[in-house]
């Protein structure tokens, strides 16, 4: 009945093997499934018509009915120009052609109705339309389907090699042809009722031939809502298969690490964002499944404590832990504040990092496999095949974005079966992206500051108020507070940036002299242990400045720093601003970032800025990067393969996601293993999408 769509697409009438071979090479088409799906980037709205008086200086392309009345050739330095006037009942214009001249003053006929389309020019007082399409309004009606014209993704070298857009659109119409227009559906017809939408064959139809704007936009809807939808639903089932059938360590006791450490060490109260947290994880922990969470909080609303308390629960049940960091300044400061918290508790943790000497990696490989070692943190060294816990209970990586998802797995595999993860992050991720991204994870969320917290200042400020500034920064030095001065170094290599900083770092020297003032620097060309010597330093308050780059930007806890000066604002993304500004704030005194910037900035600059001077909340930030950036940025390349979207758009779109979400979790609670038969064609379809590794190209 139905063709079957997984025919190679060399068998396709008019394709044939060397346009097969360019489709695959070209546009990774192998099947007549993967041609289905080559959805339109956009399409020609040819279902309007302008007048030439309505026409705007600034016109896109435009379609218009008309006689052309005569012909003018026109010299040029080089070659003519053949000019037709063309006439409508509100105007007249020209059509122009620099070549094929013979042709077209005999193909064309005058004074007989003809729409043209095409770019129009205003030049000299009259608008021109230069190598319009043509065709004769009596053809033209006859012809439906060049009503919405799709322009299909391509390649210089498919239209090199004359596969045009046009050539796609004939094999396309090939393939409705050979296979009725008929396929199978994949929604249940509850939810097309539910949700009025199109069945798959309409929608299909529509997407690749639509008459107008009305049918295209319920086709988009439909593939859009599917899309989502059959993402939505394998990110849920796997979670729910990892609940069922990944038997997680059952961590039944809360004992005396937990228990001491919550009734005679806590140094301060928790605040209710964070006891919610804890209790949800401690939920987790509790229950025979696997946890894998992720916990989002705004930077400084207190993570740390969180994974710590989390780490104490599974060393009262006899198992180790580990924490991840991407930086080894952090992984360093993750160490001192646990060695701090942990005092009193008799516990044993050590830091694993691409500097720790071979004698320390023997120990730690010694007592870990052993069991003596309870607590390890590190940088990715953690990952390392050589690092064998004995029983690794609970494993928490900080600043996920940083880390891919092979990594998460990664540490998956250091136990005979799964530990529990948790994963942190201070970058908000939207909640649409989170979604889509982190759609297999249960979801966290610290929403709430420790008491006492001042919001942070943020101000803008052009170099030339340069001199103002440092005043400003001299008071706070004298109130007893510390700076930070950041610089752009976007790629630690570039030498550029190296410069900017260095020569920044001498005229601040020069602005505040030795000995009244010590600096602190810090970049990523140091080695690790100078750079620690330095921080160490500002950590302690022997510095008062603290010159540094990016590195500084996760993490980092000095209470007593008050200032951030971030020179060159206009040059950083906002998630990285909104990190850096978190590392002030940190206290109890007024905190300030000042933005310096240049006084050329782009539009996409000015947002930017504009957005951190307005608002301190990170959520609302990171739906502004969004839209500035799109979705594939914000989560780096590792993530993008989830966002590789046929049709959707996580943020245009947001709203079907949402919806899409909802309904994939509302068929799954209610039949788990899609056994009642109104489900049919969702199982079938998540059969299929399984067998393929990257089932975002097979989503039919
Ligand atoms: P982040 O979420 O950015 O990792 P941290 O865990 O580093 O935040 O916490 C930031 C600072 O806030 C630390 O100095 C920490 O000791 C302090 N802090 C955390 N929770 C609380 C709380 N409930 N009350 C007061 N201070 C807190
Ligand atoms: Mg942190």
């Amino acid at each position: 009945m139905y063709t079957n769509l997984q025919t190679p697409i060399d068998y396709l009438k008019g394709v044939g093997p060397n346009r097969a071979d360019l489709l695959r090479k070209e546009l990774g088409i192998h099947t007549y499934q993967d041609l289905i799906n080559l959805f339109p980037n956009r399409y020609l709205d040819r279902t309007r018509y302008y007048k030439i008086n309505d026409l705007q200086r600034n016109s896109a392309e435009v379609q218009i009915i008309g006689v052309i009345t005569g012909f003018k050739e026109l010299p040029q330095k080089r070659g003519k120009l053949l000019v037709a006037t063309f006439k409508d009942e509100t105007g007249i214009m020209d059509l122009v052609w620099f070549r094929g001249h013979k042709w077209i003053r005999d193909s064309i006929k005058l004074n007989t109705k003809y729409v043209v389309f095409g770019k129009t020019n205003w030049f000299n007082g009259v608008f021109n339309m230069p190598h319009p399409e043509m065709e004769l309004l009596e053809d033209h009606e006859s012809n439906l389907r060049s009503a919405m014209q799709p322009i299909y993704p391509s390649t210089e070298k498919l239209t090199n090699k004359g596969i045009t857009n046009r050539v796609v659109n004939n094999i396309m119409q090939q393939l409705f042809l050979e296979t009725k227009g008929k396929f199978v559906e994949t929604l249940p017809s509850s939810l097309l009722q539910e949700l009025k939408l199109v069945s798959k064959s309409e929608g299909l139809f529509n997407i690749h031939f639509p008459k107008n704007q009305e049918l295209l936009a319920k086709a988009q809807f439909r593939l859009k809502f599917e899309e989502f939808f059959y993402i939505q639903l394998q990110l849920i089932m796997k979670n729910l298969i990892h609940k069922s059938k990944i038997k997680g360590f059952t961590f039944e006791n809360v004992g005396n690490y937990f228990n001491t450490f919550f009734k005679d060490h806590l140094p301060f109260d928790l605040t209710n964002a964070q006891k919610r947290v804890i209790k949800e994880i401690r939920a987790d922990l509790g229950s025979n499944a696997q946890m894998n969470r992720l916990l989002q909080g705004d930077v400084g609303s207190g993570k740390t404590i969180v994974a710590l308390m989390s780490m104490l629960i599974a060393l009262d049940n006899d198992f180790q832990a580990c924490l991840m960091a991407p930086t080894e300044i952090l992984s360093v400061q993750h160490y001192n504040s646990l060695i701090e918290l942990c005092n009193q508790l008799n516990i044993s943790i050590k830091l694993l990092t691409g500097s720790s000497t071979t004698l320390e990696r023997r120990e730690i490989h010694k007592s870990l496999e052993n069991g003596e070692l309870q607590i390890l943190i590190g940088t990715h060294a953690l990952l390392e095949d050589k690092v064998k816990f004995k029983n690794l209970g609970l494993a928490i990586i900080d600043e996920q974005h940083r880390f891919g998802v092979a990594q998460r797995s990664k540490l998956w595999k250091k136990n005979t079966s799964p530990p529990h993860i948790l994963v942190m992050t201070a970058t908000p991720i939207p909640r649409t992206l989170a979604m889509s991204v982190y759609g297999d994870l249960d979801i966290s969320i610290i929403d709430e500051l420790p008491p006492g917290r001042q919001a942070i200042k943020t101000v803008h400020r052009y170099d030339k108020n340069r001199l103002k500034v440092l005043a400003f920064i001299r008071d706070e030095i004298k109130k007893g507070r510390q700076v930070y001065i950041v610089y752009p170094l976007i790629q630690e290599s570039e030498t550029m940036d190296y410069k900017d900083l260095m020569d920044g770092y001498a005229s601040i020297e020069r602005d505040f002299p030795k000995p009244e003032y010590q600096i602190s620097i810090v970049h990523g060309k140091m080695k690790a242990a100078d750079k620690d010597y330095e921080m160490q330093r500002f950590v302690k308050g022997e510095t008062q400045i603290m010159v540094a780059t990016t590195v500084i930007e996760v993490g980092v806890n000095v209470p007593n720093a008050s200032v951030m000066v971030i020179e060159s604002a206009e040059r950083f993304g906002l998630s990285q601003l909104h990190q850096l500004r978190g590392r002030v704030g940190r206290g109890a005194e007024q905190s300030y970032c000042i933005l310096m910037t240049s006084h050329k900035l782009s539009n996409d600059s000015k947002v930017r800025l504009e957005t951190m001077t307005r608002t301190n909340d990170g959520f609302e930030i990171a739906e502004v990067d969004l839209r500035l950036r799109g979705p594939g940025d914000i989560m780096g390349t590792q993530q993008s393969g989830v966002l590789n979207l046929r049709i959707a758009d996580v943020v245009k779109d947001k709203d079907i996601l949402q919806s899409a979400r909802y309904y994939a979790k509302k068929i799954l609670n209610s039949d788990p293993s899609l056994a009642n038969p109104e489900h049919k064609p969702i199982l079938n379809t998540y059969k299929q999408l399984s067998k393929y590794k990257n089932i975002w190209n097979y989503i039919s």
